[in-house]
């Protein structure tokens, strides 16, 4: 198993460990689904490639991470947490996508016949006492896993109790959320991880409220509430949707619309969004009648110049997409890898879509607009040196200015701006939230090694200091804390340390985190 993770990339690593597994099912070894066992064991090398770079990994990083108990609330199993993790740190890479694939497909059985496929590379150590020591290691990790996985066996009997509820049980959850999730109750289920941007969390959650209430009450015809997320990067737009994704038992999925095309025109088409939806809801094509699609990077469906009725190219996607999002039968291939290409029917006058993208050069145009009008705003945004795009200032017309098609700027009626995160802002997305970044490097060094993670007042000050430079808002934060921490997550575990305190120096890296030993005895 070593071996593995001597290869420097992860391709060579990747066909060695399908050489492994062949070998060991040549053995006798069996898996009861070798592709998803194969599937999983890529996750985790993925994982510790790419989400930890440059360091070294052997059997014990990879036994550890198959162990690791993550105390966030909402994961099923370690292995889900680390899809999170891989999710939230890179939404565009493809495991996550595979990951979520795979997070309803694998079971706790399979994971224990992974075990049984580590212990037998194990087992062919010759060094005694380094083979013993592995196995101890093994031992532990198994226990540590069945210790997770009793409690995911009560939360699936909990669940499947309920699917005996009426209706399905379905139904009967959603109930459930709406008596005890208000709009404001889901707001401020959005605080405790999102910092400021109140106006989209309120409308937010008011979206998803009547989106409930849609699917319970389908007689009363209540309007969707289709909405736009307007903001710079790293302000929050997908966080906001990730943490809402954690919440509510409908599928969601975050989708990329860079790139995409109108249909069938080659290349991403808009049917890819409903198929990963599918996909989340299980395959099942009524839950994903129900779901939400993210609309990410949506300003880059949108050619930037003023829209003029049929000389656009681009006046095809965004007529369809206007079709898909108020509601139409979509014929939507279903890519499961073989050469039938079957074709799955689905409605989505019911799915919800909230489309988010920065949009660049709009402000510019509702700053032109309202400076030369004269009228309400107009004296203090000709004299405002930084002029920033609120909610109130916008007009379907700036959107139709930017290039949207005026059918669709009109029917995405709830807009929402959110504001770039400043120096404070970014301090308080740093340290605040439940599960922030930081929180999330203290639970590493937690998890392997019981080190405490410390940072002082004038490394967080520097650390933003960074971030602020990047321009691209909170997303700088996890670079910045890595790049700080990178070498220490590499050496702490083979040092005694008990501590590790990040000074200024070293978040200026003039210097190495500091460490502090741990007592004797
Ligand atoms: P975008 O607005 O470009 O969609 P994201 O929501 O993906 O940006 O933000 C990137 C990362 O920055 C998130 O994973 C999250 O950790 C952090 N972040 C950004 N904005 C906030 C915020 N307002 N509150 C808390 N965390 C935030």
């Amino acid at each position: 198993m070593k071996r593995v993770f001597e290869q420097p990339d992860e391709e060579l690593s990747l066909k060695y460990l399908d050489d492994k597994l062949k070998e060991y099912e040549l053995e006798g070894g069996e898996f009861s689904d070798p592709e998803l066992v194969r599937d999983y064991l890529h996750v985790l090398f993925h994982y510790l490639l790419k989400l930890r770079p440059g360091m070294e990994h052997n059997t014990d990083s990879m036994l550890k991470l198959m162990g690791a108990s993550f105390k966030q609330k909402g994961y099923r199993t370690a292995f889900w947490a680390i899809i999170k993790e891989a999710g939230s740190n890179y939404p565009e890479d493809p495991v996550f996508y595979m990951g979520k694939t795979l997070e309803g497909r694998i079971g706790n059985e399979d994971i224990e016949e992974v075990f049984r496929f580590m212990e037998y590379e194990l087992m062919k150590e010759e060094d005694e006492s380094e083979r013993n020591r592995d196995l101890g290691l093994l031992a532990i990790c198994r226990i540590r896993f069945r210790k997770n996985r009793i409690g995911n066996i009560r939360m699936k009997r909990r669940a499947a109790k309920a699917e005996k509820d009426e209706n399905g049980g379905f139904l009967a959850q959603c109930r459930q959320f709406v008596k005890e999730y208000t709009p404001v109750k889901i707001k401020e289920y959005l605080d405790r991880y999102v910092i400021g941007q109140d106006e989209a969390k309120e409308m937010l959650s008011l979206a998803v409220y009547n989106h409930y209430l849609r699917i319970l009450h389908p007689e009363d015809k209540l309007i969707k509430q289709n909405m736009l997320m307007i903001g710079p990067t790293g302000c929050g737009k997908t966080e906001l949707i990730r943490r809402l994704s954690e919440l509510i038992n409908l599928p969601v999925v975050i989708t990329d619309f860079s790139g995409v095309v109108a249909t069938p025109w080659k290349g991403r088409n808009k049917e890819e969004a409903l198929y990963n939806l599918y996909v989340k809801a299980g395959r099942d094509p009524l839950l994903t009648e129900c779901g939400i699609v993210f609309c990410d990077e949506f300003d880059k469906v949108i050619p930037k110049r003023s829209y003029s009725l049929g000389s656009d190219i681009n006046d095809e996607l965004q007529g369809q997409l206007l079709g898909m999002f108020e509601g139409t039968e979509l014929e939507v291939p279903l890519q499961d890898g073989g050469q039938s290409q079957e074709i799955l029917m689905l409605d989505t006058s019911n799915i919800l879509f909230i489309c988010a993208g920065a949009f660049e050069g709009l402000d510019k145009i509702v700053k032109k607009d309202i400076s030369g009008s004269g009228m309400g705003f107009g004296t203090e945004v000709s004299s405002a040196k930084n002029f920033e795009l609120e909610g109130k200032m916008l007009k379907t017309e700036h959107l139709i200015t930017y290039g949207m098609k005026p059918e669709l700027a009109g029917r995405l009626s709830r807009v929402s701006v959110l504001k770039k995160l400043d120096r404070q802002m970014l301090k308080r997305v740093l340290i605040e939230p439940e599960d922030s970044i930081l929180e999330r490097y203290r639970t590493e060094f937690m998890i392997d090694d019981e080190v405490k993670l410390i940072f002082t007042d004038e490394a967080l000050d520097e650390i933003i200091d960074k971030v602020d430079g990047m321009k691209i808002g909170a997303r700088g934060i996890n670079s910045v804390i890595h790049d700080i921490l990178a070498e220490a997550l590499f050496e702490v575990p083979s040092l005694k340390v008990s501590e590790v305190i990040v000074t200024k120096a070293a978040a200026r890296k003039e210097s190495k985190p500091e460490y502090r030993e741990e007592a004797a005895g």
